[in-house]
């Protein structure tokens, strides 16, 4: 790892860099920053460099680093009771499923832990109910997937990802799955035929680069979903938990699915906690031994969960998110022309889109780095923006000029 451009990487970064590059598998390729302490929107590198976190663990971070509430929920119930696996009942799982089924509005909960084990536990539920419920002959049940998603890593999820670095070199690949283009309505209406039991879809598709989908769009898939006999899985995982200014990104179009996916923010960013939430009509379609986690609904991720359902109903972040999500997006919006082509997104979240002649955004990530700002590209040529929801309006005005100033820095030298 070398130094960026202006800013001298410490010692003890890069020794500590160059150890787990020596010992770790090389999946990911991360800035050459080593955090070891945060609170809030600010986390402390072992440089004593504070840099501002907006990327918020793409999003499992929403109420910041170490939110105090939550941190003593979860530091009461760590002492009192962690786990028990789900061959016993504990005392807080009742609330827990109580109040992630009444956030959705839904009858109730499957808790699993990593976003991608809910969307697996998603498409289960959709299988069996094609099968139990609308007739489906066995084993031809299909579900529809959209070009450009990002569900997760599991090999039936990467079966149907459209992005070469996630799907190539991992099959063979479950069948069942059908892909078709994002935002257009007609192509998934031709995808569906008797056997369709469901659609797979994220209401802004965030890995893509916070691509939103056109307007009216989600409620079409609901309607069509309605017409065919279709099961409508939302995944929330990112875009829900109120990043967008709603509870959900469905909220925007007063459309609501058949089944939420739920992860990341469920977390409060301590534990990983993630969820399937549905009616009776659909989740009743499971029963004893027929899918399950040795971890899901354990007792110290429903003691944060259940909070964090409290912390969202009072609403207070959505409308944070709102409020400081229209002031970002205006200072996004004023930005050059010759530095950014297109900024998409909701609430206090946005895709960046480069002007040709840009360097990679991976670069502008860099040169962010080396101005105390922590982002992340999604894609060449997209950073993705989304701070916890805690984050301050002078924040969010200092991280933008960092920013605008990445943008006309004179060439990196080589
Ligand atoms: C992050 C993410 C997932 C996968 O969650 P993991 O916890 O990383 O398995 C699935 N869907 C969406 C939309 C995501 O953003």
């Amino acid at each position: 790892m070398t130094g960026l451009p202006g800013v001298p990487v410490t010692e003890a970064t890069r020794v500590a860099l160059s150890r787990a590059d020596a010992h770790s598998a090389h999946n990911y390729d991360p800035l050459p920053v080593v955090l070891e302490s945060a609170h809030g929107v600010w986390a402390r590198g072992i440089d004593g460099v504070d840099y501002l976190d907006l990327l918020a663990g793409y999003s499992a971070l929403n109420f910041g680093h170490a939110h105090p509430g939550l941190v003593a929920v979860a530091t009461d119930q760590l002492a009192r009771l962690s786990l028990t696996s789900r061959a016993f009942q504990h005392s807080l799982f009742g609330d827990f499923c109580e109040a992630v089924s009444r956030l959705c509005g839904k009858d109730a909960v499957l808790p699993m832990n990593t976003g991608a084990e809910a969307v697996e536990t998603a498409l289960k539920l959709a299988r069996r109910w094609g099968y139990e419920v609308k007739g489906v002959p066995a084993d031809r049940a299909e579900i529809i997937t959209f070009a450009g998603n990002f569900h997760g890593r599991t090999i039936a999820i990467v079966g149907f990802s459209t992005d070469p670095d996630a799907h190539d070199g991992f099959g063979p690949y479950p069948p069942g799955f059908r892909t078709v283009a994002y935002g257009d309505i007609g192509a998934l209406s031709d995808a569906i035929t008797e056997n369709t039991v469901a659609v797979l879809v994220e209401p802004i598709q965030g890995e893509a680069g916070v691509l939103v989908p056109p307007d009216g769009y989600l409620g079409a898939v609901r309607r069509l979903c309605d017409d065919t006999g279709v099961l409508m899985l939302a995944d929330e995982i990112q875009s829900g938990l109120g990043r967008t200014g709603e509870t959900f990104a469905c909220d925007h179009e007063g459309v609501v699915p058949d089944v939420y996916i739920l992860g990341k923010a469920l977390g409060g960013g301590l534990v990983p906690v993630s969820a399937v939430v549905a009616n009776w009509a659909v989740m009743g379609v499971i029963g004893p031994g027929q899918h399950g986690s040795t971890f899901g609904g354990n007792p110290l991720a429903c003691a944060v969960a259940t909070e964090v359902v409290r912390m969202l109903e009072t609403g207070e972040y959505q409308q944070r998110s709102r409020e400081l999500g229209a002031y970002l997006h205006e200072l996004l919006g004023q930005l050059p022309r010759d530095g950014v082509a297109q900024v998409r997104g909701r609430g206090l979240w946005a895709g960046v889109e480069l002007a040709s002649g840009q360097p990679p955004a991976r670069t502008i990530c860099e040169r962010l780095l080396a101005r105390r700002v922590l982002a992340k590209d999604a894609h060449e040529g997209t950073i993705r923006l989304a701070p916890p929801l805690v984050v301050e309006r002078h924040e969010l005005t200092w991280a933008v000029e960092q920013l605008a100033d990445s943008l006309v820095d004179s060439p990196d030298p080589l």
